[in-house]
């Protein structure tokens, strides 16, 4: 797709778990790596699901990138002459990145934000749909649900294998907590 050269943008790609977004996040940053452009890359400091260091994806994909505790970190770690900002896991950040993304889009950078568009509710999830709103480009990407194999877009709570409650606490002392990717149908909140 070719994109404005004359000035800054946001690019989003949301999706549920397993749906690619780190997957699509690297290889847009790559090669943006290979055009020799300036590419810094920003990650939640919660996330460390593989490493600290890099964003990676399920597929095994991984760039550098730098954990950062809150969205304004991001001023204190680019250049003047940063020209793309990637953003993995967008969703865990104060709603702050939304302006942080507009103002450097503003000052001419790429600004490419991957995450959740949904929490495991189904519902909206943290910035992005503030940011969604606000992006030139948006990409919603699916993955495979577990279950029937049709396209999914929604990511589906396991606590001990089944289907968490709508209240359920985020941490659960002892009890074994996994994510899979189910479609509209085969999504379950109790
Ligand atoms: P995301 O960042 O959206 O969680 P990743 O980019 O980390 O996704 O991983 C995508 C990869 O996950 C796929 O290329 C595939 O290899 C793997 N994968 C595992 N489970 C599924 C699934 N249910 N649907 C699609 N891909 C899956
Ligand atoms: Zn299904």
């Amino acid at each position: 797709m070719y994109r404005p050269v004359n000035h800054g943008y946001i690019e989003v790609v949301v999706g549920p778990m397993y749906s690619g977004k780190s997957e699509e996040l690297i290889r847009r940053l790559k090669r943006a790596k290979i055009a020799k452009q300036n590419i810094v890359v920003f990650k939640p400091h919660i996330d460390d699901r593989y490493s600290k260091k890099d964003v990676v994806s399920h597929s095994g994909d991984s760039i550098e990138a730098i954990p950062i505790e809150k969205a304004s970190d991001i001023y204190n770690l680019i250049d003047e002459d940063v020209q793309v900002v990637g953003i993995d896991e967008v969703q865990f950040f104060d709603e702050e990145v939304v302006d942080i993304a507009i103002d450097l889009a503003n000052k001419g950078v790429r600004v490419i934000a991957a995450g959740l568009d949904m929490d495991f509710k189904g519902e909206p999830f943290g910035p992005t749909p503030k940011l969604l709103a606000v992006a030139e480009f948006v990409d919603k990407i699916q993955a495979i649900c577990s279950v029937c194999g049709q396209p999914a877009t929604r990511s589906q709570r396991l606590i001990d294998g089944k289907p968490a409650r709508y209240d359920d606490p985020i941490i659960q002392v002892g009890a074994v907590e996994s994510y899979e990717a189910r479609c509209r149908k085969c999504h379950v909140v109790k």
